[in-house]
């Protein structure tokens, strides 16, 4: 009566769980081929910030999921900017480690800059340093992307769905998460274009997208009016609405009628993230065993 297609097969939901299990996967056989090495993720925190906490928890069960090890280096919020790098060199040195994941964002006095500059790029599992930066730009394969926006490659590549050739419209430019989610889109040939704030007609511009990926970090900035139908929604963006309520940057019951995909929020991209940093330290790990 009236559906065309689109409408009557609904909006799919594509979830975390599975593009995680497919993570794990692979990690099972990366881990076979170090011939029973164990490795080490090293996590680094300063301070006791409720999110940051929240994160490494979920960071050092996925560890324990996948069958790695982890150990944490704790520093107090006011540690000095020379006693953190004194100490944060020794880690990288550290053998016994695998690879690195520096809990941000940093206290004040610790200029995240020298921090990013300072970590070891082949142990940088969050794509933080400058090389890595450049690797990932430059689209080789060596880079590590930070885990976030390589979550959502992951979480199109597990639900089979084809990025050459199609437009993919960004929602941010962060360099964590917008702008290199970009470069991962146009690495797999997509056509993309990048939306922030000085944009003139937001959603003029997302009506062109195929694939549609928001991290603006703004609580439901992408309604109805920004989806064509069919279109593969990703929203990156965790928040907490004015009622308390986690909720992304999408307003899912809005942009479910139209979309032909949507990941939710929390269970969609939050829920890969982990399983990629989990990845990054086996292969981190099976490098640094051939250098
Ligand atoms: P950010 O604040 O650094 O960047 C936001 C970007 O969105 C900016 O580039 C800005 O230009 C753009 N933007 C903001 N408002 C806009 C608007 N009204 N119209 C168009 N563009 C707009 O944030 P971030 O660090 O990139 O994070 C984005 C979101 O992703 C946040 O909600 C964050 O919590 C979430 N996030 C999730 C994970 C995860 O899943 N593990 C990790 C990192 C960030």
């Amino acid at each position: 009566m009236g559906m065309d297609r689109d409408e009557e097969r609904g909006c799919r939901e594509l979830l975390g769980s599975l593009a995680a299990k497919r993570i794990k996967e692979e990690s099972k056989r990366l881990l076979q081929e170090l011939d029973g090495y164990v490795p080490t993720l090293g996590v680094v925190r300063l301070g006791e910030r409720g999110e940051q906490l929240s994160y490494e928890r979920g960071a050092m069960k996925r560890m324990e999921q996948f069958g790695l090890k982890a150990k944490q280096f704790l520093f107090p919020e006011d540690v000095s900017e020379p006693d953190f790098f004194e100490a944060f060199r020794k880690i990288n040195r550290n053998p016994s480690i695998d690879g690195i994941l520096l809990l941000k964002p940093l206290p004040p006095q610790i200029r995240a800059n020298l921090a990013d500059e300072a970590i070891d790029p082949d142990k940088d599992l969050d794509g933080i340093s400058p090389v890595n930066i450049s690797r990932v730009f430059a689209g080789e394969e060596r880079g590590f992307a930070p885990c976030t926006a390589e979550a959502v490659i992951e979480t199109l590549k597990a639900y089979h769905i084809p990025i050459e050739g199609r437009r993919a419209v960004v929602v941010g430019r962060s360099l964590v998460v917008g702008r290199t989610l970009a470069m991962l889109l146009l690495k797999e040939n997509a056509t993309v274009t990048i939306c922030h704030t000085q944009t003139g007609d937001l959603p003029a511009e997302c009506q062109k997208a195929e694939i549609l990926a928001v991290a603006a970090g703004r609580p439901r900035l992408i309604d109805e009016s920004c989806v064509s139908q069919g279109c593969v929604v990703l929203d990156v963006g965790i928040n907490v609405d004015q009622n308390g309520m986690l909720c992304g940057d999408v307003d899912e019951i809005g942009v479910r009628k139209k979309a032909g995909a949507l990941t939710p929020v929390p269970g969609g991209i939050g829920a890969v993230t982990t399983s990629v940093l989990a990845k990054h330290l086996l292969i981190a790990a099976k490098r640094l065993r051939e250098l």
